[in-house]
């Protein structure tokens, strides 16, 4: 089989030539524990992939890098692929280098784990690492909630099937947005004020601005809710928030810096039941399960809780092979919150209907739910 030219790198002059030898040639493939998985190629040649969890936002310094390569190079085919989850899978020829490049790695503190029935990899965006627009540090939510189910990652404790986390920092999602078994969304707790003396550099220049009518002005159409009017008094212009239509999603912090947030009013919404993948019953958005609650960092106590809460739920009563969607959609979603401990909120849960935007539009209810979830969890 040749291989494309039209690839953005010469795949072939940096594969490993086991890799280049059997290229579309794999026909069998057999796990053998936890993150090892092992491929059998037409042509009899055998590879070993071990899978390693990554910290949170796959960050990694040139020492952790240098450490991989050498076990890439001694125990491996000499090289290492990075993962869409955030992980780092190692390839070697035989079981017992596979063996050994995981216990090398667990000596280093990654774990290694991951396939089939199992937490796949808790992705995060950069938030406060590098972002200026940032709710929350996704980052140490992401460490937190590892940290609560490295169990799930090792295959210690065994799940009905795949399971994905993503968590981003604010609405924008960058970490790979809410179609998703579980994501957690940062989310501001109120509107934003605006700083007058900032605004002009986020406005047309006057003479501009003089000729374009009000609802027109970009920054009065980033809003989704029609919160943010404009109005001319004389040659100045006057932007004013409306703060009860206001849903906190950030939008015009994302355009403009002239909005600023209360740093203590900061939360996360939860959804749940989303996935990518066209397995089951398909492709589909996760569903707001907690509009909003707040995030209190260290180590985020509340939201780790909801998060192992759900997942121990259908941990113990999934069929096998059915991914946390397909779970809920089975039961229905008032069985579900009956089982999550929250059936007095199924009415509120009524008006919520199964949106991309459900979590910003319906986060009026967040503060209802969210002090019926506090009480029943
Ligand atoms: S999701 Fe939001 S906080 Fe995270 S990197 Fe993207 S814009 Fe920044
Ligand atoms: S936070 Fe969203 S809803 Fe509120 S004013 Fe900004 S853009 Fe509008």
């Amino acid at each position: 089989m040749s291989i494309q030219l039209s690839y953005p790198v010469e795949v072939e002059k940096y594969l490993p030539e086991i890799i280049k030898k059997n290229y579309g040639k794999w026909v069998e493939r057999k796990f053998h524990g936890p993150g090892i998985i092992e491929h059998v190629s037409e042509t009899g040649d055998r590879v070993f992939t071990i899978k390693v969890a990554l910290p949170p936002n796959a960050r990694v310094s040139a020492d952790t890098l240098e450490k991989f390569a050498d076990l890439a190079d001694k125990y491996g085919v000499g090289a290492l692929r990075i993962t869409m989850a955030g992980n780092v899978e190692f390839i070697t020829t035989s079981l017992e280098n596979a063996l050994k490049i995981k216990e090398e790695l667990e000596k280093l503190g990654f774990p290694v784990g991951g396939w089939g029935g199992a937490l796949w990899g808790i992705n995060t965006c950069t938030a406060f690492l590098t972002c200026q627009i940032a709710v929350v540090d996704a980052v140490s939510i992401g460490k937190a909630i590892g940290d609560a189910l490295k169990p799930y990652f090792t295959g210690e404790i065994p799940l009905p099937a795949k399971l994905r986390i993503f968590i981003s920092g604010c609405p924008s999602g960058c970490a790979g947005g809410i179609a998703t078994d579980i994501a957690i969304v940062g989310m501001w707790g109120a509107p934003p004020r605006i700083r007058e003396e900032v605004l002009p550099m986020c406005m047309p220049p006057p003479k501009a601005l003089a000729k374009i009518p009000e609802s027109q002005i970009f920054l009065v159409q980033v809003c989704p809710t029609g919160a943010l009017t404009l109005r001319r008094e004389g040659d100045k212009i006057k932007l004013t928030l409306i703060g009860e239509k206001c849903i906190n999603c950030g939008r015009c912090k994302d355009n403009c810096d002239a909005f600023d947030y209360d740093p203590k009013d900061v939360g996360v919404a939860i959804l749940v039941g989303g996935r990518m993948s066209n397995t089951g019953t398909g492709p589909r958005l996760a569903r707001n399960l907690v509009p909003w609650i707040p995030a209190n960092p260290p180590r985020y106590e509340e939201i780790v809780a909801i998060v192992k809460h759900v997942v121990e739920i259908w941990r113990q009563n999934a069929k096998p092979g059915e991914r946390l969607g397909d779970f809920i959609e089975r039961i229905g979603w008032p069985k579900f919150l009956e089982m999550v401990g929250v059936p007095k909120l199924a009415a509120e849960y009524m008006w919520m209907p199964d949106a991309a935007r459900t979590y910003l539009l319906y986060r009026a209810r967040g503060e209802v739910i969210f002090k019926g979830f506090r009480d029943a969890v």
